[in-house]
């Protein structure tokens, strides 16, 4: 198979007039180069390649990603034909975990009667050992659905394993498999860079160590951290994954300054593996066929059961889903003249608020405003939700408060810090909200809060999170002054 293409050959055209003969679609992973992305039908995250795959009506998916994925593409669409530019695209996590050592591994721990759960990054062998597959974008879904009554073996990513089981709050035993590359990102490189960009957001992807996840703001998959982008106040954003991801990022958030997470060896992070196809290679397969994904038909059948069961669960919406969802009704109901919010929720509802440090009377404060004054939207409610529910997960360990803050703690109105009036007032409410300790009359976010904050061009999901942050600071009121006096800058 020649890779060898006469130069005066528009490459791009020919890639296009070749998808075309083949009656082919082209799903590329957002880890590709620009020119790859550029000319796919579909660009996205293992969770979107895989519903991408499973329903399109191609004759041909051209994968560009790594051998794992156009795997899976076969696997859950085993009448197309799957080819793939470069067949020496692995990973580094698919490697970690041969079949042969997890299925013995599993045999000699029969008695525990394990409920393996295992990241899309491995084989088919592997997927068709496990009792459910999952992605970074729906780790945390998948190990909420698992039964309780069984232990956890998350396999292979360590590091996403940890910090879903912190997301959850459900103990697992780990595989001990790593992203090689993501590994690569350390404590001291990206505190550098945040140094360099001191007003800069982090958003980090969870097969990030622990060190590199606690100095992010948001730690998602690289689907999320789109959203997160587009949403995110900062200007300045520092995106700690594989580089591939900037220019995706780049063409969705056009307005914002994306800055690439540097490892302590170079200022961004290209993944050998993703790197090794390119636009001579995807021609090439197209044109030849080759190099084609195929398996056994028993080992497919085996790994599709697992990897149906995750594509089903992944329709189930997720809490922020569920959360807008609950706004939605309760506005209903007070648009309806109900003003008796203890009658609007169910045990449901309760019990997705409870796992969130989240209280009924909170909800219902941004519901009742939001009708009389407009503000604040449902979103910024998500917003500040997602806020608190980090903070109670992480720092709280999901343990309620223990003390509450009272009408009569606040500090007066008028009162000052540094010579900002309503900056004591609302930073006492704020570490009060973070913690769950508010008292019901009291609402962070009122329309003194609003005011105050528009005045000094903030918002009030964001400032939750500065005076998270500023906890870490020697002075942190003197942190939050500086915070308040820069963004009014
Ligand atoms: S970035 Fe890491 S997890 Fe992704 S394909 Fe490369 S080695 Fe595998």
């Amino acid at each position: 198979m020649s890779q060898t293409l006469d130069t005066s050959v528009d490459i791009r055209e020919e890639i296009l007039r070749w998808k075309e003969k083949r009656n082919a679609v082209i799903l590329a992973h957002n880890y590709q180069i620009p020119e790859i992305q550029d000319i796919a039908d579909y660009v996205g995250d293992s969770l979107g390649l895989a519903f991408h795959a499973q329903e399109t009506d191609a004759d041909v998916i051209a994968f560009c990603g790594v051998h794992f994925m156009a795997e899976t593409a076969k696997i859950v669409n085993p009448k197309k034909t799957v080819i793939l530019p470069d067949a020496n695209a692995g990973c580094s996590l698919e490697e970690s975990c041969q079949p042969e050592d997890l299925a013995a591994f599993l045999k000699e721990n029969e008695e525990k009667n394990y409920y393996v759960i295992t990241y899309i990054n491995s084989s088919a062998a592997v997927k068709a050992l496990s009792d459910v597959i999952c992605t970074s974008g729906n780790a945390v879904q998948i190990v909420e659905a698992a039964p309780k009554d069984r232990p956890i073996l998350f396999a292979p990513d360590q590091n996403l394993g940890e910090w879903v089981s912190r997301q959850t709050g459900r103990e697992m035993e780990y595989w001990e498999g790593n992203c090689y590359l993501h590994v690569e990102f350390t404590r001291e490189s990206i505190s550098r860079i945040k140094e360099e960009y001191p007003d800069a957001a982090v958003v980090a992807h969870p097969e990030c160590t622990k060190a590199v996840r606690l100095l992010a703001d948001e730690v998602c998959s690289t689907e999320k951290m789109v959203h997160y982008c587009r949403d995110c106040e900062a200007e300045n954003i520092i995106v700690v994954t594989e580089a591939g991801m900037l220019h995706r990022l780049r063409k969705e958030c056009p307005d914002k300054n994306l800055i690439a997470g540097p490892t302590d060896r170079c200022a961004c992070a290209d993944c050998r593996f993703m790197k090794l196809n390119t636009m001579e290679k995807l021609l090439s397969c197209l044109k030849t066929l080759e190099p084609e994904v195929t398996m056994d038909e028993a080992e497919r059948a085996a790994a599709e059961a697992p990897l149906q069961l995750m594509l089903d669960l992944s329709k189930t919406p997720a809490w922020d889903q569920r959360f807008l969802g609950l706004f939605d009704r309760c506005t209903e109901k007070y648009q309806g003249g109900n003003t008796d919010f203890n009658t609007y929720f169910t045990d449901v509802d309760l019990e997705l608020l409870e796992s969130i440090g989240y209280r009924t009377r909170e909800l219902f404060d941004f519901v009742e405003d939001l009708q009389d004054y407009g503000e604040p939207s449902r979103e910024m409610a998500l917003r500040v939700a997602t806020v608190r529910r980090a903070y109670y997960i992480d720092e709280m360990e999901r343990q309620a408060g223990k003390n509450t803050v009272l009408p009569s703690d606040l500090p007066e109105r008028g009162d000052e810090l540094s010579g900002i009036a309503w900056l004591p007032r609302i930073l006492t409410k704020a570490r009060g909200k973070l913690r769950g300790e508010l008292d019901p009359d009291i609402m962070y976010g009122c329309g003194g809060d609003r005011k105050f904050l528009a005045e000094h061009g903030l918002d009030m999901a964001d400032f939750l999170r500065a005076v998270w942050r500023a906890e870490g600071a020697d002075d942190p009121d003197q942190a939050m002054v500086d915070y308040v006096k820069s963004a009014s800058a």
